[in-house]
């Protein structure tokens, strides 16, 4: 297969380049790289099955040859992120999300849309299941980017009901791993760059609310199980036990061997108190369920984290580069 992978040199997007190439599908990735890197996907250029095509998907997207599937990746994640890029966020769920489909439907490709537990919001229904519709605020800090992937999720479908387009959809849950940037601001590379360096863990709120975090393979494992079949879900994907951030926090510190403190600091609007996914879906259409334990997940991503350049984990301000003394 010849894919095309949206925001294939991000967090996420390089790890599912890497099986794709690894398993035999030519891989075209598409990237602007304003929060992927072009490290994370430096390795594959070694592979005659891989390349990668600096562009922004939100000017128009052309590829000349043919194309068998389009994987959409491209967005900003991380709150930290789209709080900063508030309209680029907008605009690459949108007109980004369309000249994707537009490529597929071109092509007669398959189209896989990576959308998010955010749809949910912050939900009144605890675990979230696909049939629930969510409670998300259509005005606050972080509708840019939930309201984008409902748009999102609504443009794909649209496009499946009226113009016959293969959609897949994913929604995924929070999802850790190498090649997270140290300062994205996601709580899971926070607290291992904070450990790491021997600050406090700034604990948001006072840390009773949830996540459910799944380890990078696992996800991209579903992903790819989604893409290779035909149908159109959503599916959740994530892994269904679920930790309090505080927890977390204490995780990390038993794993990096941390005597960091924690700071607490106030909750960001809209901060969703609670977040576990429903998978029997996932499970039911594609055998798919999370295998890494937590705390063997985190233990991959310290490793990782501790081979990176030191620049890399430290803080711009007080890299090698910066220091006066
Ligand atoms: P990431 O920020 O590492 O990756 C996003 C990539 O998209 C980056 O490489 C970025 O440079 C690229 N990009 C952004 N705008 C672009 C544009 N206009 N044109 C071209 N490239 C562009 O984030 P990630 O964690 O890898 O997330 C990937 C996808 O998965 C996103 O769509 C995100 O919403 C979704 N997702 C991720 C998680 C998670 O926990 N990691 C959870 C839910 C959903
Ligand atoms: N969080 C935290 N400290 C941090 C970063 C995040 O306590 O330094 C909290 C945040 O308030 C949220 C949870 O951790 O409740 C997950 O945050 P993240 O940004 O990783 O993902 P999301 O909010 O999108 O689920």
């Amino acid at each position: 297969m010849h894919v095309v992978v949206s925001g294939g040199s991000g967090f996420l997007g390089s790890h599912v380049c890497e099986v794709l190439v690894h398993r035999g599908d030519m891989v075209s990735c598409l990237d602007n790289f304003s929060s992927g890197r072009p490290q994370n996907t430096a390795h594959l250029l070694r592979e005659p099955l891989f390349r990668c095509i600096p562009c922004d998907i939100t000017e128009g997207v052309e590829v000349s040859e043919k194309v068998d599937a389009v994987v959409h990746l491209a967005s900003p994640a991380s709150p930290f992120d789209y709080g900063r890029h508030p309209l680029e966020t907008l605009t690459v769920g949108s007109r980004g999300t369309e000249n994707m489909l537009q490529l597929a439907v071109r092509h007669g490709a398959r189209f896989v849309l990576a959308s998010t537990s955010e749809i949910y919001g912050d939900p009144l229904e605890h675990p979230q299941s696909e049939d629930y519709w969510g409670h998300v605020n259509p005005i606050g800090p972080r509708s840019v980017y939930d309201e984008a992937k409902r748009f999102s999720e609504a443009l794909a479908m649209a496009y499946r009901r009226h113009l016959g387009a293969d959609v897949g959809i994913v929604r995924i849950f929070n999802t850790y791993g190498p090649r997270m940037r140290p300062h994205d601001g996601r709580v899971v590379s926070s607290f291992i760059r904070q450990a790491l360096d021997g600050e406090a863990l700034t604990v948001f709120g006072d840390g009773s609310q949830t996540r459910s975090f799944c380890y990078v393979d696992d996800l991209v494992r579903g992903l790819v199980a989604l893409l290779d079949s035909q149908h159109t879900g959503p599916f959740n994907l994530g892994n269904p036990k679920e930790r309090t951030v505080r927890e977390l926090a204490e995780l990390v510190r038993l794993v990096t061997g941390s005597r960091s403190e924690l700071r607490f600091l106030p909750l960001p609007v809209d901060d969703p108190a609670r977040r576990r996914p429903v998978i029997t879906r996932a499970q039911e259409s594609l055998g798919w369920h999370p295998r890494v334990p937590l705390e063997e997940g985190l233990r991959h991503t310290v490793d990782w984290f501790m081979s990176q350049p030191h620049a890399l984990v430290r803080p711009p301000e007080r890299s090698a580069v910066g220091r006066t003394s």
